[in-house]
């Protein structure tokens, strides 16, 4: 397969499918010589990037994620969007299993031409996960696609890394349990610009109502995550296919609210920066870790900080003195 970054980004901006899933492939590569013509690529497609609006779905699982995807990415198809549904699975980084499933999920969604779904890259950290699908997202953007759905599970640090690659925050809760909030985490619900009661059909209906009116009071004692939005708390049925049209609705008020206000492009803004800044991180250590010198002084290090005799933050500098006094950084 050759890959020259000219041709592919060309063939990605004329909404060529197979180009698309080829620059994943190369941005989820860990291959240097990969890394390098991804690098090229987004740079000549970022500048076509962003020209969307870009859902962050959690819930726990069986909350009902991929059945509500399903029916409102057809409802988002029928208003004549372009959808991409990309996914950030934390268990992959953690067990190497997954729990978003590898059972064919939104298989009605996955057979339309205008819809693009790839699952979560595999990765050993959830840094790494994180990094290749907000690169996927800019490249589905660069291919047409105007609207990108991130979903992840709600059990553990992907919401807030979602979130933070999202314009707008999308929490999928069950019928019941109010009071506990189902063991999610407050600062989860923080996170929240639109909560759904999902399965508010059959027998239970009325307790998802209740539900719903808990959740209300429980956001009341919440601050508030963006000035100008009040979080709207509402049931659907993903099954029936109740409550889909009303919850994209609510998120076409928020893009236009959030964008009338300034506070979109503020958000994309502070994104673009602290994706800025993981990345340095990101790189910076894996740099230190590679570096021989480092290396060698590592094992020595660690025995030392298990056995008490020498301070963490003694051997942090130690290691970062052997990095930065490297010859090739002295030159
Ligand atoms: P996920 O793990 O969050 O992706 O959840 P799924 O979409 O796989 O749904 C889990 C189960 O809940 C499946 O058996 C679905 O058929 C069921 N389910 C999803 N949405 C609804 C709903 O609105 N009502 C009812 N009664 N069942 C639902």
């Amino acid at each position: 397969m050759a890959f020259d970054a000219e041709s592919l980004a060309r063939d990605i901006l004329a909404g060529q499918r197979r180009a698309l899933s080829r620059a994943i492939t190369l941005v989820e590569s860990t291959r240097p010589d990969h890394r390098i013509l991804a690098n090229a690529l987004l740079e000549r497609l970022t500048p076509h990037a962003g020209n969307s609006i870009r859902i962050g779905i959690s819930g726990v699982p069986g909350a009902g994620k991929s059945t509500f995807i399903e029916a409102a990415g057809l409802h988002i198809l029928k208003q004549g969007h372009r959808l991409a549904v990309l996914a950030v699975d934390p268990s992959s980084a953690i067990s190497g299993g997954s729990i978003l499933g590898d059972k064919t999920r939104m298989e009605e969604l996955s057979r339309h031409r205008e819809a693009f779904i790839r699952p979560s890259p595999a990765g050993k950290t959830l840094g790494g996960v994180t990094r290749r699908t907000r690169e996927t997202m800019l490249l589905c953007e660069a291919a047409g696609f105007d609207v990108v759905i991130v979903e992840t599970v709600g059990v553990g640090q992907s919401e807030t890394a979602v979130a933070d690659m999202t314009d707008m925050f999308l929490l999928l809760l069950l019928p019941g349990g109010g009071d506990d909030l189902q063991g999610i985490k407050r600062g989860i619900m923080e996170l929240a610009d639109l909560v759904l009661v999902n399965k508010a059909d059959g027998e239970m209906a009325a307790t998802a109502n209740h539900s719903a009116s808990d959740y209300i009071h429980a956001l009341k004692l919440l601050h508030p995550r963006t000035r100008n939005w009040q979080v709207p708390v509402k049931t659907c049925s993903a099954l029936e296919k109740r409550g889909i049209a009303e919850a994209w609705e609510i998120v076409c008020r928020y893009r236009q609210v959030l964008t009338e206000s300034g506070e979109l492009a503020q958000r994309r803004a502070q994104q673009a920066k602290s994706w800025m800044w993981n990345e340095t991180a990101e790189s910076l250590l894996a740099a230190l870790r590679q570096d021989q010198r480092v290396a060698q002084l590592i094992p020595r290090l660690e025995q030392a900080v298990v056995a008490g005799s020498l301070p963490p933050t003694l051997a942090a500098a130690q290691l970062l003195e052997a990095f930065l006094h490297d010859d090739r950084l002295s030159d």
